[in-house]
């Protein structure tokens, strides 16, 4: 497979021995049953008596429990992290297969115990939460609580769990396996889609169309199958919510985020009423490139003619220097990701498409999975990552079930470094040319981030709303709801030709569904904690360090708090956006100044 593009990323790979050294490391399934038999012998101790624990009981039970849990994860993530980097290996996607159904089949083993825990009766549980014992359980015990109106019985949820391996989740599997084997036609190679997806940062504009055209007939053949996929995943939410009586499709989600169903209205709400933002910046930015009116595909285009690739060794020096500007702390744990081989760099055909970073391996580093291509948003990339990995590092020590975050708050250190890392680069940067280009850059993801984030909420909202109401969606209705929720967002700032199944292509929909809002949320949050940081100095690094140390044993609230904000009031949204709206009205200044788009 010719590779045309050299970063020096391309030997960068992961070295998963912290993990196990190879899936046929002894170590790995003598994890798996060892797993198997304590949670044999913790179901023998505790099945019907959870009611009868005292406050000292429950912790230990929960001890107990956190580490069988946190044995199969550490299996179950080296198999899904093997089978990343090649997806086109039958024996490791097998291996995830069968882990996943021993995980599935232990925790159908082990669901007595949250159910016990959440029909003990509410004073009796309160009265037992009041006890010092069970001071670091607190938070995750109340967590568990927090789905008692929405719980079925305990054989009924056996079921359901059992069955959503050869349900939802195999569903999920089959999309991300076709979204895997997509190749795009690119001057007579077969691209995968993130290098074809790069080509929408070219600066020619002939680049950029082709690869969308290309973009657009590669989504073609698959597309039948795809929409099938995501119907039967809007079915089967439909199915849950409707035995579980959620009363939104979205409220199961927001539960787990920790937030309301208000909350995220407001949310949606507060961004809605300003997609003049976007559609400022969008006309704006048409000037900038001397056109009459942007194609979707024109959208990510640079405003300077700088085409210029950093390689791998500058990018872990710019964002390395990024984060030890912060905090020395937050330097040295970032660093240790590029020397002791955490991350799997490269772009590589039959990896995992995007990038993610795997956090919840108790007792082990988080690994971050790239396919770096060396553009400037592969850099931020990689510091968002970073940011992830910084806060899997610090909240580890509260073992797995303290350190999971909700997804609001999952995005904040990711955030928070991208911002770290963007001023980096704009202090780096005296040509007002590509400071221009670096700032358009910035709006360019916060609007991706946030508006385009909650477009992609009302375009969800749309489809399970009338996936319910009227049955299966043709991939064309699929298509219009999408361009009906792009055209809300774009208005006529933006031309939409060709874009009809780009809904297609992204995974959250079908791997997570109604994920996506939970981006706006924590990028809003993060970037009032970043405006604080930029304010008031240094006085502001360890209380961040603090809430990042709290990993999700604390409510989104109680977190925003440790750094002197206040997430129950709707301005904390409205203030991200007016930042982001000062940010545009430079961008406009100094297109005006160099005088952009005059010529
Ligand atoms: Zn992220």
């Amino acid at each position: 497979m010719a590779t045309t593009l050299v970063t020096g990323a391309e030997e960068i790979g992961w070295d998963l021995a912290d993990l196990y050294t190879s899936a046929e490391d002894e170590r790995l399934e003598a994890d798996v049953s060892q797993a198997e038999a304590d949670a044999t012998a913790f179901s023998a101790q505790h099945h019907g008596k959870v009611a009868e624990l005292d406050a000292s009981g429950l912790a230990a039970a929960l001890t107990e429990l956190e580490r069988i849990e946190s044995s199969v994860v550490r299996a179950l993530t080296y198999a899904h992290l093997h089978f990343a980097t090649n997806m086109a290996d039958p024996a490791r996607g097998a291996l995830v297969a069968r882990l996943g159904e021993k995980a599935a089949s232990l925790e159908t083993q082990l669901l007595f115990f949250p159910l016990e825990w959440a029909a003990v009766d509410d004073d009796a549980a309160e009265a037992l939460l009041g006890e010092a014992a069970l001071d670091d359980w607190r938070h995750h015990l109340r967590g568990l609580r927090k789905f008692r109106p929405y719980l079925l019985s305990e054989p009924e949820e056996k079921i359901v769990t059992e069955k959503s391996v050869s349900g939802v989740a195999a569903w999920s599997r089959l999309y991300e396996e076709q979204l895997g084997a997509l190749r795009v036609s690119l001057d007579d190679e077969e691209q995968s889609l993130e290098v074809a997806m790069s080509r929408l940062y070219e600066h020619q504009r002939e680049l950029r169309r082709e690869a969308a055209d290309a973009i657009t007939e590669a989504l073609g053949p698959g597309l039948r199958t795809r929409t099938y996929v995501f119907n039967t995943i809007l079915q089967d939410k439909s199915i849950d919510d409707r035995l579980r009586s959620y009363p939104t499709w979205i409220s199961s989600r927001n539960l787990s985020n920790e937030t309301t169903d208000e909350a995220v209205e407001a949310l949606v709400e507060a961004a809605t009423s300003r997609y003049d933002v976007p559609q400022r910046y969008y006309r704006l930015k048409a000037k900038l490139l001397g056109i009459d009116r942007l194609e979707h595909y024109d959208r990510f285009a640079p405003v300077s003619d700088d085409t210029e690739k950093t390689s791998w060794d500058e990018a872990q020096q710019i964002v390395v220097e990024a984060y030890s500007g912060f905090s020395e702390e937050a330097g040295s744990i970032v660093s240790r990701f590029f020397d002791d081989s955490w991350i799997d760099a490269p772009v590589r055909p039959d990896k995992r498409t995007g990038a993610f970073c795997a956090t919840t391996v108790p007792g082990v580093h988080p690994y971050i999975l790239m396919n770096y291509t060396g553009d400037r948003r592969s850099i931020l990339t990689l510091a968002h990552e970073l940011g992830h990995g910084l806060h899997g590092v610090l909240s580890q020590p509260l073992g797995l079930f303290n350190s999971s975050t909700p997804l609001t708050t999952a995005e904040t250190a990711s955030v928070f470094g991208e911002a770290l890392t963007f001023d980096r680069l704009l202090a780096g940067e005296d040509d007002p040319r590509r400071r221009l280009d670096l700032l358009t850059g910035r709006i360019e993801d916060a609007i991706a981030t946030t508006f385009r984030q909650i477009a992609m909420n009302r375009f969800e909202h749309a489809t399970h709303t009338e996936r319910r109401k009227q049955g299966e969606l043709a991939s064309d209705r699929i298509a219009e709801l999408w361009l009906e929720a792009q055209r809300a967002l774009f208005g006529d700032s933006v031309g939409l030709d060709g874009y009809d199944p780009w809904w297609s292509y992204i995974p959250h929909f079908t791997g997570s569904p109604g994920y996506v809002y939970a981006y706006a949320y924590g990028y809003l949050f993060s970037l009032a904690i970043y405006r604080k940081y930029v304010q008031e100095g240094d006085s502001m690094v360890e209380p961040y360090l603090d809430l990042l140390r709290a990993g999700g044993s604390r409510s989104p609230e109680e977190l925003a708090e440790l750094v002197g904000l206040d997430l129950t009031d709707p301005a904390i949204w409205a203030s991200g956006i007016d930042a982001l709206a000062e940010e545009l009205d430079e961008a406009e200044r100094l297109g005006a100044e160099i005088g952009l788009g005059s010529d």
